[in-house]
């Protein structure tokens, strides 16, 4: 999505933090079931289905059915499919499959984002690496928050990682500010140089998401107008946290 007129994120007050904090422990319990419970001969409208209603158990509200007309509460995207694909009954998960989960929640108006992807039990070595690296590249960027850090220094610190393990960094789809809105500015790309970009304040709350291929970084939408798969056919890995910047450093608030 294109950031064009949207607002900056903003420092959180006191009470915005408290329900942040909420809304992505929420978001980190409803991934831990669906990681847990993903397996070969689901469909992915059933991942979508636990999701929904595991989040409507906790109390949080869904952030992305209804986005931008998003069809479900939940992104399922599988092998070469990289982001937003849509749950289907139709679509069979099968042993050996990188299934790759996005969601996003709201409570009391604060919103969470964060993915994660899981190699359903597969013995492929170059499938293990992508997911590994993808989300290693995911904690070494967040390992470098702190208040006036740059953009571009997370960015130079998420490529660092992909580039040495020589995969396809998606450049069209990048991180952005999260909170009031489930995308607000700065846009955060998976590639960039140090000492540039927007300052990061203490208190803003950022989504930082790698999305790497194990080929190339080109990519495609579906004519369902929402997936993105990698134009070569490659597989793909994302990884996603919401990050709050304290004065001490990086708070992790999509993890158990
Ligand atoms: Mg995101």
């Amino acid at each position: 999505k294109s950031s064009a007129g949207l607002m900056t994120t903003k420092p959180k007050n006191e009470q915005e933090i408290k329900d942040i904090k909420v809304s992505g422990r929420m978001l980190a319990s409803v991934l831990d079931v669906l990681k847990k419970n993903t397996k070969p001969n689901m469909t992915t409208k059933d991942l979508a289905e636990i999701a929904a209603k595991e989040l409507k158990s906790l109390g949080g509200k869904p952030a992305f059915l209804g986005y931008y007309g998003f069809p479900d509460v939940l992104c399922t995207s599988v092998n070469d499919e990289i982001i937003h694909g849509i749950p289907s009954s139709k679509k069979t998960l099968n042993q050996g499959d990188i299934v790759s989960l996005d969601f996003g929640v709201i409570y009391n108006g604060m919103i969470t984002d964060a993915a994660i992807s899981i190699l359903l039990d597969s013995n492929s070595s170059r499938d293990s690496f992508l997911v590994k690296h993808t989300e290693t590249a995911l904690l070494k960027g967040i390992d470098i928050i702190k208040p006036g850090i740059r953009v571009g220094d997370l960015s130079a610190a998420i490529q660092k990682v992909l580039d040495k393990a020589q995969l396809g960094i998606v450049r069209e789809y990048v991180g952005h500010g999260v909170g009031h809105h489930l995308h607000e500015e700065p846009n955060i790309p998976n590639y960039g140089q140090a000492g540039t970009g927007a300052v990061l304040l203490e208190n803003m709350t950022i989504a930082i998401e790698p999305m790497a291929t194990l080929g190339s970084s080109q990519t495609l939408v579906d004519a369902d107008g929402w997936t993105v798969r990698t134009k070569d056919g490659s597989r793909a890995a994302h990884f996603e946290h919401t990050v709050l910047i304290t004065k001490d450093g990086p708070e992790i608030l999509t993890q158990i």
